[in-house]
């Protein structure tokens, strides 16, 4: 095999391995296909990113055959160019720059303009003709070598130029001239030579040997290695290295450079979009050291603004490029980002990739290149980031906005949010309730907190991870949510709070972007989202592409609705203790728990019979004909405590029991660990008279929805954290009793199932027994994730991050299912629920039916749905589609 591929001059590669990223790279593959399509390339080669493994593995040695390969693939540029390499007459310069599979910021760039000396400065001014042009590209170059290869401070040599251009009295790099140019190149070399001990390498087979290494080594710089970890990118992929003949923009008033992409990437409108500069070399048009030109007349003209677009300068060169737009997105069937240059009127193509992209941008190509007949639905599904979809369904901060950015946390619920500071939910809801806008600002919040949390644009909160209840609550609701920011700390009694150094108080405005978790001071625009057009067609195609259904986590009609706007497709799971936060019902919830007895109890429950019965009807009348997963009650009885002596005043006004009485009965109930305590079914099992309440109300809706209007809903029963199979026969014998009571007052059936949660190890190991009596499984990955791992879902935030920054979890296994361990429990407990049960309906219900790598390992189990919050289904309906592809 050999480690040395060449392009371009007419002698282009035939090896397949030349054209293949995990070769060559991303940037070399695609100059080799340019080169093979009959574009103008500059004739080059790319040392393979397999030979940059080899020589770290070998620590930092050059293999002999790589020597040999190199000389001879230079002898291809030499020959196509008609140049020789360190020719003091008429030398080659060529760039070299690094290429990974993927482009990968943190490694070394480019170096430009190699090969230049004193001697073939000297060649290159005479052969050009224009002495400032190679006293420009000689100074560039020991600027840019010295920094990248040498790791000389490049602040150095532009403060040289800033002196410079002043004792000249001149504004603008292009003021300078030959002369000027040629002082400074002394000057460069003597802050080379203070800052190195040794000259500036002369010899040009020594300066690209240098650049090679630099590129070789910066694989595994620092910088490098941070980004492979944020991006899951494999430390064993290596870089490669392309040399290529230097073309030159900043040849005088007929050369250019510039940057393009065949569609304009923030709106996806079929227009070219780029930036050019007349007389520049490739960094000054990012470096921003001039400002750039637009590239088209449209474009300069809705910008207003005078210096002539590429389009108007240079039509014959500008009429090339639109060609070459053309051919390129014909070839890649994806819109490119390009580099260009043109030297001398003749245009040469230096790079091209598929462009990144807004969400928006990305919906209206993908819907567009299908009608073009460019690609067909099932790679516009592909091509379409579920995620990035997030940034469609929720306001976002205008781009173009200044932020003042106080901390950040962790981005727990998408959005976008400006509002005053609120440090409790009473005081949230009644100034929501006079109109104005509201951030909650809490360490964590509870229960209690619903109504606060529903009036509030946004929350905050200081502890609490991205399963907190303030996290899942607002998710829920589609509220902004930033969790987690432990820079922040409350001070109640003088209601301020304190922001690293930076001291807030209540009213003062604050600003949340849930989808990265900033916190900013002050109120930053946003903009409105649009769910129709291209989002509509894309997801119709979606639906025709996927196998499992979606559905969606909601228990107040509000969340149904927009979830069905959404298009969810029944609910898999409506929390009926969330149906209790509300202020009305808590005080009767409280008398429920705090009761002594079974009389107690049903007193309490009696109040709440009617308030659930109506709960159902309103969900059952919203999700007409689609399947409703509703969950018994599993409250971690913590959550529902009274706290404080006001709380406890209050309850004891309402239900007529003593304070002493309910503070007493309230200690009994405490619990060391709620979240392995008294919750879910063991709650049912100990108190079965709640179960029966809730069974009661939910068939007694389900038969009056039915007579109204003959919509039939399909309730779905389901017992949460059944650990073995005789919890669940005990309770399914419950609710099928409670149910033919109600269907004999009722005169009246409907159908429904009994199914459990599976959300416990041993329920996961059990599930062959469990199915015996269990019609469906909902696997409740937050709590399994919970109990396999051991990590408490409350407390995890102080330590996740940085676990997941030592790379010991790759992604917070709350938000991403941990495929390797607790996706073997999913794995066997549907493989042994079907093993008994062949139909058993499966689907999952934790926060990680919202994720799209979850998905598609949901996908590949089969399992029949995926439920996932309101403004989570259309992420899950793309993504669905996209493990189905
Ligand atoms: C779960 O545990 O995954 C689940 C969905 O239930 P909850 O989050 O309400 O505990
Ligand atoms: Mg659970």
């Amino acid at each position: 095999t050999s480690y040395v591929f060449t392009f371009g001059g007419g002698a282009s590669s035939a090896d397949p391995r030349s054209r293949d990223k995990t070769v060559v790279g991303g940037k070399g593959a695609n100059l080799a296909e340019m080169a093979g399509i009959g574009l103008p390339v500059p004739p080059g080669f790319t040392i393979t990113t397999e030979e940059c493994v080899r020589y770290l593995a070998d620590g930092g040695e050059f293999a002999d055959d790589l020597k040999a390969d190199v000389a001879a693939a230079l002898g291809h540029i030499e020959r196509a160019v008609g140049k020789k390499f360190g020719d003091a007459t008429d030398p080659l310069l060529v760039s070299v720059r690094s290429g990974a599979r993927v482009s990968m910021p943190g490694m070394m760039d480019t170096v430009l303009n190699l090969g230049l000396n004193d001697a073939t400065v000297q060649g290159l001014a005479t052969s050009s003709g224009d002495a400032r042009f190679a006293w420009d590209s000689y100074r560039r170059f020991i600027q840019m070598y010295s920094d990248v290869v040498l790791g000389i401070d490049h602040h150095l040599f532009e403060d040289a130029l800033e002196i410079a251009k002043e004792d000249n009295g001149f504004y603008a790099d292009v003021e300078m001239q030959a002369e000027h140019w040629q002082v400074l190149v002394t000057e460069y070399m003597q802050i080379v030579k203070g800052e190195l001990g040794r000259e500036f390498p002369q010899d040009p087979t020594e300066q690209l040997w240098g650049a090679i290494r630099a590129v070789f080594d910066s694989w595994d710089s620092d910088r490098a290695k941070v980004y492979r970890r944020l991006n899951d990118i494999p430390g064993d992929w290596g870089t490669a290295v392309n040399v290529q003949a230097m073309v030159f923009g900043n040849m005088g008033d007929t050369s250019a450079t510039g940057v393009a992409f065949t569609r304009d990437p923030a709106t996806g409108e079929k227009a070219y979009y780029g930036e050019w500069l007349v007389n520049a070399q490739g960094e000054d048009v990012v470096a921003g050291i001039r400002t750039p030109q637009y590239l088209t007349k449209a474009s300069r003209e809705r910008a207003g603004a005078k210096p002539l677009s590429m389009e108007e300068a240079m039509p014959e060169a500008f009429g090339e490029l639109a060609a070459v737009f053309e051919l390129l997105e014909k070839h890649y069937r994806d819109m490119q980002d390009i580099e260009f240059t043109v030297e001398r009127g003749h245009l040469w193509m230096l790079q091209t990739r598929s462009g990144k992209r807004t969400a928006k941008a990305a919906l209206k190509m993908a819907v567009e290149m299908v009608e073009e007949g460019l690609i067909d639905e099932p790679t516009a599904i592909r091509r379409v980031d579920p995620m990035a979809l997030d940034q469609l369904l929720h306001p976002t901060l205008d781009p173009n906005a200044t932020r003042d950015v106080l901390t950040k946390g962790l981005p727990a619920s998408p959005g976008a949010a400006s509002g005053a500071i609120v440090l409790d939910a009473d005081t949230a809801q009644t100034l929501a309730e006079r109109g104005e806008a509201v951030i909650l600002v809490r360490v964590e919040t509870s229960p209690e907190d619903i109504h606060g949390m529903h009036a509030a644009r946004g929350i905050l909160t200081a502890r609490g991870g991205m399963t907190s209840h303030a996290a899942v609550v607002a998710r829920g609701m589609g509220r902004p949510c930033v969790s987690g920011a432990s820079a922040l700390s409350i001070d109640m009694a003088s209601r301020t709070l304190r922001i690293g150094n930076r001291e807030l108080k209540e009213g003062d405005v604050l600003t949340l972007d849930g989808a990265t978790g900033e916190v900013m001071a002050g109120h930053v625009k946003t903009i409105e989202p649009e769910l129709v057009g291209d989002f509509g067609i894309l997801m119709d195609w979606a639906d025709r592409h996927r196998r499992m259904k979606v559905r969606t986590n909601a228990e107040t009609p509000a969340d149904c609705r927009t979830a069905r706007l959404f298009g969810a497709e029944g609910i898999g799971l409506c929390r009926t203790e969330h149906m209790f936060f509300d202020d009305k019902r808590i005080a009767a919830v409280r008398q429920m728990i705090l009761a002594e007895d079974e009389g107690g109890r049903r007193a309490a429950l009696a109040k709440l019979l009617p308030e659930q019965r109506a709960d159902f009807r309103a969900i059952f009348e919203v999700m007409a004909g689609l399947p409703v997963t509703i969950r018994l009650l599993d409250p971690p009885l913590h959550e529902f405590l009274p706290h404080g002596d006001e709380e406890f005043a209050e309850l004891s006004d309402v239900i007529g029991i003593g304070v002493d009485t309910l503070k007493r009965r309230a200690a009994e109930l405490h619990e060391f660990n709620p979240m392995l305590g008294h919750r879910g079914c063991r709650l049912g099992i100990t108190f079965p008279e709640i179960y029966a309440m809730q069974v009661r109300a939910i068939f007694e809706a389900a038969c009056d929805v039915a007579a109204q209007d003959g919509l039939a809903p399909l309730p779905e029963v389901m017992i949460p954290l059944v650990a073995t199979r005789k919890e669940l026969s005990i309770l399914k014998a419950l609710v099928d009793k409670e149910a033919e009571a109600v269907f004999a007052e009722k005169g009246r059936r409907v159908d429904y199932m009994v199914g459990t949660m599976i959300e416990l190890p041993r329920a996961a190991l059990m599930a062959g027994e469990i199915a015996e009596v269990g019609e469906f499984f909902s696997f409740g990955t937050n709590d399994l994730t919970q109990t396999t791992l051991g990590v408490s879902r409350d407390d995890a935030a102080r330590f996740l991050q940085p676990y997941v920054e030592q790379g010991i979890f790759p992604r917070d296994p709350f938000v991403s299912l941990d495929i390797e361990g607790v996706g073997q429990l999913v794995e066997l407990a549907a493989e042994r629920g079907r093993a008994t049960r062949p139909a058993i309906k499966l689907g999952i219900c934790g926060e990680h039916g919202g994720d799209p790598a979850s998905i598609a390992f949901c996908e590949k189990v089969g399992l029949d749905y995926v439920s996932a919050s309101p403004f989570r289904v259309p992420i899950a309906r793309l993504a669905a589609a996209q493990a189905a592809l």
